[in-house]
């Protein structure tokens, strides 16, 4: 099916990638055919959630007429979206027909692009990851790193057999800030060449498709919502422990990026870290000093200089001096930037994830739910969990590639 197929009586995907999604709540006013298009998103996005179901299943999540699901069921059966997997057994009465998610229905590519690394993986309509791609860098250029972008996406879909038409799109995780509206990243901190970029109209014209981008955050706390341990909570803000640390709210089901894009920035939260230090933001004590990949690396580099990402766990199991006093003064700082995040947002859940070794954010997780206790306004009764990604270490990647389907899927 081509990409355009997909795209009858919908906004373009392409005007799509260049507007900050969701839409603004204007609900009101509505035409018919946008009404259309709405429950169409509704009802794949139940699908997706809750299937397989069948038509009456469908009408009572979604409080829409048995008619009105009948014909929006057979049209997405039509466009290849949906898929009968035929009668269910073991009911009285006329077994009901159950319909769920097409696989093949449709395909996107997310890339996580950092200072350090490039990864790439390709995702079915379902959700499936069906192959991955990585390579390490080292700041590289735009001249440098675009070929090699667009040469990883190309080598997945032909490995899997695919076209390139078959992709919804392409997500692009970035460490922020980002200006989406404009497709560009904004004075990233260490990232020569990349400020004010046209990346997303760069790749989408090489590629001919459309290209979303997000911050890398902001991309994987997509990705927990689409497939993970965010799937069944509306409220959540999530941690991505990156070179830097980000910040992704998901609030109402919905990505909240706020008037300029860049909610969230965590990272960049004055705790007071590393005795009130300046932070390549320009700032002082911002969390990221002494809670990131490159803030445990720096203390590292005079004992362990050849230290990587993969020695971590191995360190941890020695229990090394001074990865321990790393993450002792971690938790310290992430307890005081997870309390700011508490009073300001009440989320339901704080996930964790990114490219710090499990282990290691498991040690964190179980220190701070021993030190929020006492940090934590003592008269509310309820506080968020504290819970783990179930995408680790290519959590912005698989986010990213969730970007073009949310699009097409979350009712907004
Ligand atoms: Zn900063």
């Amino acid at each position: 099916m081509k990409s355009t197929d997909v795209q009858a009586g919908s906004i373009s995907r392409a005007d799509a990638a260049r507007k900050p999604s969701p839409v603004r709540k204007k609900l009101a006013g509505t035409n018919l055919e946008f009404a259309h298009v709405l429950n169409q998103r509704v009802v794949l996005e139940t699908v997706r959630l809750w299937g397989p179901l069948s038509r009456a299943e469908i009408s009572s999540h979604t409080y829409l007429t048995n008619q009105t699901i009948s014909n929006i069921v057979d049209k997405l059966l039509d466009r290849g979206l949906l898929e009968t997997l035929g009668r269910r057994s073991g009911q009285r009465g006329q077994p009901a027909i159950e319909v769920n998610i097409n696989p093949k229905g449709g395909y996107a590519v997310g890339i996580h692009l950092d200072r350090d690394h490039l990864t790439a993986v390709l995702l079915d309509l379902a959700g499936t990851p069906l192959e991955y791609a990585h390579l390490e860098w080292s700041f590289p250029s735009p001249d440098e790193a675009l070929p090699l972008i667009e040469k990883m996406i190309r080598g997945l879909v032909e490995d899997q057999g695919l076209r390139m038409e078959e992709l919804w799109g392409v997500g692009v995780g970035l460490p922020g800030p980002l200006d989406i509206g404009a497709g560009t990243l904004v004075a990233p901190p260490n990232f020569p060449g990349w400020d004010e970029l046209p990346i997303r109209d760069i790749l989408s014209k090489r590629l001919d498709l459309p290209v979303f981008l997000e911050t890398d955050a902001m991309a994987a706390a997509m990705g927990e919502r689409w497939f993970g341990a965010g799937k069944d909570v509306e409220d959540y803000f999530y941690v991505f422990f990156g070179v830097g640390i980000g910040g992704g709210m998901i609030l109402n089901g919905q990505p909240y990026r706020g008037a300029f894009d860049n909610a969230g920035m965590f990272g960049h939260l004055p705790v007071g870290a590393s005795g009130n230090m300046r932070c390549s933001c320009g700032g002082i004590g911002c969390l990221e000093l002494s809670v990131s990949l490159s803030s445990l690396f720096a203390a590292l580099s005079m004992a362990r200089p050849e230290a990587r990402v993969n020695d971590l766990d191995m360190l941890l199991g020695e229990n090394d001096a001074i990865l321990i006093g790393w993450l002792e003064n971690a938790a310290e700082s992430l307890a005081a930037g997870l309390v700011t995040i508490e009073h300001l947002l009440s989320p339901k859940a704080i996930i964790f994830g990114g490219r710090l070794p499990v282990p290691l954010q498991k040690w964190l997780i179980e220190r701070l739910e021993m030190m929020l206790p006492q940090r934590r306004m003592r008269a509310l009764r309820h506080h968020p969990v504290l819970l783990q990604a179930s995408a680790i270490e290519s959590a912005a990647a698989l986010g990213a590639a969730t970007l073009p389907l949310f699009n097409e899927f979350a009712p907004g």
